[in-house]
């Protein structure tokens, strides 16, 4: 329904609001909150272009209103870059334990919200997410349906290097990436899962249809179930970044998918 609309705007004068629903004037928004794009910025601006990167920074979108836009998602927007500065920005290191404290309502807010944001910019999965745009906007009980699996992801070291010469000795996780994600293991017809990873926190979002056996569809996934009652998760590192994408490349869906990333991109 939500991707009908959004072509329906496009094709008519009069323009609604991809959260509200309302017509009135609409804004442009990035697609990564203008926080974490700066903060990215500081931790070390020279691993931002040496490095694969899959940051949408530049890509916007024109169909979220002021209202929305500086209202309830800006106070998502300030959760995430709080998160950032409490969690994101202090790597992961491998095999030692972390304890992440979350606000499970704000959190996953919030990843539905850039989720949703990607997926009229990529044009996938809308439909999926709109379902959930009054959650986001003003939360309350949240979704049965929907779980977050967390991953943590430590620095690789770097197999080019060697002593003395001028490349990085370790490949940090410092990606920012929301993307939709097919694996040959979802099993379960329906789901939509997306990955939203800020650093070497990856985060897994998964949407099952209702009354699914999710126990079904856990057995695939990377990470640890996120619990939606509890606000600390203990957990540690188990793969590091070019294990990452060694496992990544095997997965010829995934593959597939960043190849068409890049295209897109005109890279
Ligand atoms: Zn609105």
């Amino acid at each position: 329904m939500g991707y009908i609309a959004l072509i329906g705007t496009r094709m008519s004068s009069i323009r609604i609001c991809a959260y509200c629903k309302k017509a009135v004037p609409l804004t442009k928004e990035h697609l990564w909150p203008s926080g974490i794009i700066a903060r990215a910025k500081d931790i070390d601006t020279s691993y931002l272009g040496k490095l694969e990167k899959f940051i949408d920074a530049d890509l916007t979108i024109k169909d979220v209103c002021a209202g929305c836009n500086n209202g309830p998602l800006s106070t998502l927007d300030a959760y995430i870059c709080d998160l950032f500065d409490a969690q994101f920005s202090h790597p992961a290191i491998r095999r030692q334990a972390r304890t992440f404290i979350y606000n499970y309502e704000m959190l996953l807010r919030w990843l539905l919200k850039i989720s949703y944001n990607t997926a009229r910019a990529n044009e996938s999965d809308v439909e999926a997410l709109s379902k959930y745009v009054e959650f986001m906007l003003e939360g309350g009980r949240t979704p049965a349906e929907i779980q977050i699996r967390l991953e943590l992801i430590h620095a690789s070291p770097n197999p080019n290097w060697t002593p003395g010469s001028s490349t990085i000795k370790a490949i940090p996780a410092v990606s920012l990436r929301c993307a939709r994600v097919e694996t040959p293991e979802n099993h379960l017809p329906g789901t939509t899962l997306r990955l939203v990873a800020i650093y070497g926190f990856y985060f897994w979002v998964i949407i099952m249809p209702p009354k699914t056996d999710s126990s079904l569809f856990h057995s695939g996934l990377p990470g640890k179930l996120l619990p939606p009652n509890r606000s600390k998760l203990s957990l540690y590192s188990t793969r590091g970044m070019l294990e990452l994408h060694a496992d990544w490349i095997r997965n010829p869906r995934a593959a597939q998918s960043m190849r068409d990333l890049r295209v897109r991109r005109g890279r």
